[in-house]
């Protein structure tokens, strides 16, 4: 049997696709712990959970059995006058898992929708204390990326992100450098001179400074140094602006932290959870907020949070996100992503001396193999099918972040066919 569907590729819109000529789709018949299995048999080892979601891998009887257990209640009820056990239990968790200065939480659809809030809360409480014709924009960081909807298109890095195409239509953003301090390098302070010199000229134009913490993931995933998050906080106190960070591809464990606001021990004043929330089983994000912040929308004149979305608070969702952060938690994860990340530090450097490889870098459960030049999307999948691995690369960037359940036979197999096809022939 064929895995390529004809009415797949002749109607579906894949992620970044042409509709002329589409890469091409491989057909899942299922999917088990790390095992991905096409329709015709052939298995792959996943080196991506479906894009840092699947942390216990895919089918967990656990997860399964919350979302069996919810569906016979009720898989959604509206959460506008209404509320339910799984949200409640579910806020109950989070808040005792994520910065201490948390107190509000808003849950909403996907990662995106979850950077639209978080950039409406900082507005909001901004308008709310400054009144709309100050402190109404953002600043943010180069190679970043905070999804695919308007605004957050807007504080995508402006060159390798939207912009280039939606330029004229996105609001127009300060931003600063990408952080040059890399995690493991020696801190040096000239890293924020530009981020302070924007911030320092502009900050009674700026309500929110918004990045990912130490992991900036599809703009470039480039890991930089935690000391640059305790500047972006003296900054943003001095100059009364609202730091968001984007957790949502670094939050649970990825990064060897539960979330990577921990490798620096600095707070935001909002933070956006998504990806591995429901364990990768279904779109869920959440974003929290100080008792500050809440309080100042509260007081503004609009007196309200301004979004309301239709699936808010989802009880499937819910349900199945309680216990996915529950199974991550019973466990020694950090043990397990400490394990990944030896195993891949042992295996993936080998590919440094590869002529065609620029850098090889790891940070917990992520490795990412830079390569000179961008990688042919197509060829490349076809050769993994082939070599029964599942890793889906952008740009020059090849990287492996696998479900942690990943057994050491595995992972190894994963990185050793990687660089086979990486290899220089
Ligand atoms: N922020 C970050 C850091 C992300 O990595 C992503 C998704 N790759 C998003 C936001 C957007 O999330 P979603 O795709 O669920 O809208």
């Amino acid at each position: 049997m064929n895995n390529i569907d004809t009415f797949d590729h002749d109607h579906l819109w894949h992620p970044y696709t042409s509709t002329i000529n589409p890469l091409p789709t491989y057909k899942v018949a299922s999917a088990y712990g790390v095992e991905i299995t096409l329709e015709d048999g052939t298995k792959l080892i996943d080196g991506m959970s479906s894009w840092w979601a699947a942390v216990h891998g895919y089918n967990h009887p656990v997860l399964n059995n919350a979302a069996k257990e919810q569906i016979d209640r009720m898989s959604h009820i509206m959460f506008g006058g209404l509320t339910h056990q799984p949200a409640i239990d579910l806020g109950k968790l989070l808040l005792s898992i994520l910065p201490p200065n948390m107190n509000n939480i808003f849950y909403a659809d996907s990662g995106s929708v979850a950077v639209e809030v978080a950039m409406k809360m900082a507005m909001q409480a901004s308008i709310a204390k400054y009144g709309n014709t100050r402190k109404t924009n953002f600043v943010t960081i180069r190679s970043g990326y905070h999804g695919d909807t308007w605004n957050a298109m807007s504080v995508c890095d402006p060159v390798t992100g939207m912009h280039s195409m939606f330029g004229p239509a996105l609001n127009v953003r300060y931003f600063a450098p990408a952080p040059s301090c890399r995690f493991h390098d020696r801190w040096d302070e000239n890293c924020t001179a530009e981020l302070e010199q924007i911030i320092t000229l502009h900050h009674d134009e700026i309500a929110g400074l918004i990045l990912e913490p130490i992991v900036q993931g599809a703009g470039g995933m480039r890991f930089y140094h935690p000391n640059y998050l305790v500047k972006a906080r003296q900054l943003c106190d001095k100059y009364d602006i609202y730091l968001i960070f984007d957790e949502i591809a670094t939050g649970f464990g990825r990064t060897g932290r539960l979330f990577a606001w921990q490798h620096a021990n600095v707070m935001p004043d909002i933070i956006c959870i998504g990806k591995a929330l429901t364990g990768g089983y279904m779109t869920m994000s959440a974003v929290a907020t100080s008792r500050d912040v809440a309080d100042t929308i509260s007081h503004g004149e609009a007196g309200v949070m301004m979004h309301g979305p239709t699936f808010m608070g989802n009880p499937l969702a819910c349900a199945v996100a309680l216990a996915s952060v529950n199974l991550l938690l019973s466990y020694d994860w950090q043990g397990k992503v400490a394990h990944i990340e030896s195993i891949m530090k042992h295996l993936m450097p080998e590919a440094r001396r590869y002529s065609n490889v620029a850098d090889v870098r790891i940070l917990g459960a992520i490795g990412v193999i830079e390569m000179n030049e961008p990688v042919n999307i197509a060829a490349f999948q076809a050769q993994c099918v082939e070599k029964g691995i599942w890793v889906r690369p952008f740009g020059r960037l090849v990287y492996i972040m696998p479900p942690f359940i990943i057994g050491d036979n595995d992972l190894e197999t994963l990185i050793t066919r990687l660089l086979e096809i990486i290899r220089p022939s």
